[in-house]
């Protein structure tokens, strides 16, 4: 057997997923001296992720197997959340996956398992192959808290839990609002509530959860999930803050995934230091119509500059997210009447993809209108960005309490967008506020400071690079 520890990381579809586990691949390779094959599902539809896969794998970094998406049409009805597609779509790939595994010479086959949430059922390949294994949350240690914590809420609670008047209530953490639940825990009948809960338990017969923070962002949190007067008594398993693990920024001039935009960063060269705000809801993040008009004005009225990626509305955000903005239809013209001629001076408005990381890291950008995907907020915090939060689906609700309400780096509208149309004077505050406006100083310095605690956190001997030279190699397992 070879003494070089090997991961086998399995990642779902979805850009959200995918990033994170190529980042944690390039890190276990650099600093663990791992060799990382990764099996990933892309999304049948989205161009990007193929794309992202293909430049992952030049330079040689790892080795990336694609299995092909499994035909779950017989088993999913065209109404299916993206939360049960994704958690039917892992089930039915466990097959393949553990063909590719045990198809592997003996001497080449992993020492280490490294599963997402939605495929934890594939934990128990782990138990065939003797090998240690754990599970990848590329999210918030709250997120992680609530996680472990649903099987109990789920004997616990009657009723409804959006009914609820209290704040769910997890050992040694902020409590959880009805409104900020996870979509999956918004109808306790629907498919995707029952995996949530089955991936949770199983979850917990994992070695250890791998979580996308640090200590000094969540330190209370993790604190609780290890502490056995709290939710360790729960959650039983280690926990390894080893974020923020986040893209890095493209070398210039790289077209490596064929997604830099020349005009773009032209532009933002000749803009003044942090004077635009960066408007972009996620791979695949849409409002309705009447949304986007507010949006449009809103960002007018403020008088700030912006680059705003536009989308086509969609009727629902699960539909968008298979297909990463990979629509044909121009968004272009759903915007209010001479609104890019009045803004021609001072906004940039681009559709489909971008590259994000890029932007943020831009010196000229000074504020991000965020739908704050944990990848997105994390991008923003390493970059020493501001955001308002505008949380679409997922777990993206908390996210946004968390920035807002526990670490001070971004503002929110009163009412959450899903729930009413954000009108467009509160958004010209809001723009106003994180780019200019006094009463946003403090949050601005936050940001600046969460920044430099982010990279602590990285460098030798900070918290996250001491987590990542925990997690087991494996190598002593009996083949
Ligand atoms: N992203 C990007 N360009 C885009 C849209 C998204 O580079 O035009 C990247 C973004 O930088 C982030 C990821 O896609 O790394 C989106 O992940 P996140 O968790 O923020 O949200 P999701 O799209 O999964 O909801």
């Amino acid at each position: 057997m070879s003494s070089q520890p090997h991961a086998a990381i399995l990642c779902s579809p979805g850009l959200g997923h995918l990033i994170p586990v190529l980042e944690l691949a390039k890190r276990l390779v650099t600093h663990r001296n791992f060799t990382v094959t990764i099996f990933a599902i892309p999304s049948p539809a989205s161009k990007t992720e193929s794309e992202l896969l293909k430049a992952a794998a030049t330079p040689k970094f790892f080795d990336i197997i694609e299995l092909p998406p499994p035909d779950i049409s017989g088993c999913v009805g065209p109404d299916a959340t993206v939360a049960t597609v994704l958690a039917v779509m892992m089930r039915e790939v466990r097959p393949a996956f553990r063909s590719a595994i045990l198809g592997m010479e003996s001497s080449l086959r992993p020492t280490v398992l490294i599963v997402d949430l939605f495929s934890t059922e594939t934990l128990s390949i782990g138990d065939e192959l003797g090998i240690p294994k754990y599970v990848y949350i590329a999210s918030t240690a709250w997120f992680v808290a609530l996680t472990v914590y649903v099987p109990v809420f789920d004997k616990e609670v009657e009723g409804k839990y959006v009914d609820q008047i209290e704040p769910l209530r997890i050992p040694g953490c902020k409590p959880v609002q009805p409104e900020d639940l996870v979509d999956p825990m918004l109808d306790r009948t629907d498919q995707q509530y029952l995996d949530y809960v089955r991936s949770c338990t199983n979850l917990l017969k994992s070695d250890g959860i791998l979580m996308n923070t640090w200590e000094d962002l969540e330190r209370k949190t993790i604190d609780a999930l290890r502490d056995e007067g709290l939710l360790g008594r729960v959650a039983k398993v280690p926990v390894y803050p080893i974020g923020p693990l986040t893209r890095p920024v493209q070398s210039a001039g790289s077209t490596s995934t064929g997604l830099r935009e020349e005009g773009l960063f032209n532009w933002l060269d000749k803009q003044p230091c942090e004077s635009v705000i960066f408007v972009s809801l996620g791979s695949g993040g849409t409002v309705s119509f009447e949304q986007m008009t507010e949006m449009a004005w809103g960002l007018e009225l403020s008088k700030q500059r912006f680059i705003w990626v536009v989308r086509s509305p969609a009727k629902s955000t699960d539909a968008a997210f298979f297909t990463s903005g990979n629509r044909e239809d121009d968004p272009l013209t759903y915007l209010p009447k001479g609104f890019l001629t009045r803004t021609h001076d001072v906004g940039l408005v681009v559709h489909l993809w971008v590259p994000q990381v890029d932007i943020l890291s831009h010196p000229s950008i000074g504020g991000f209108w965020s739908h704050c995907g944990w990848n997105s907020s994390l991008e923003s915090i390493t970059n020493g960005v501001p955001m308002i939060v505008w949380p679409l689906h997922a777990e993206q609700r908390m996210n946004a309490t968390m920035l807002t309400e526990e670490l001070d780096v971004a503002v929110r509208s009163k009412v959450l967008p899903s729930k009413k149309v954000v009108d467009r004077e509160e958004i010209k505050e809001m723009v106003r506020k994180i780019m200019v406006d006094k009463d946003g100083e403090a949050i601005r310095g936050r940001v600046k400071e969460l920044k430099l605690s982010a990279a602590k956190a990285w460098s030798v001997g900070g918290s996250s690079y001491n987590a990542i030279s925990q997690i087991s190699s494996g190598n002593q397992r009996k083949c």
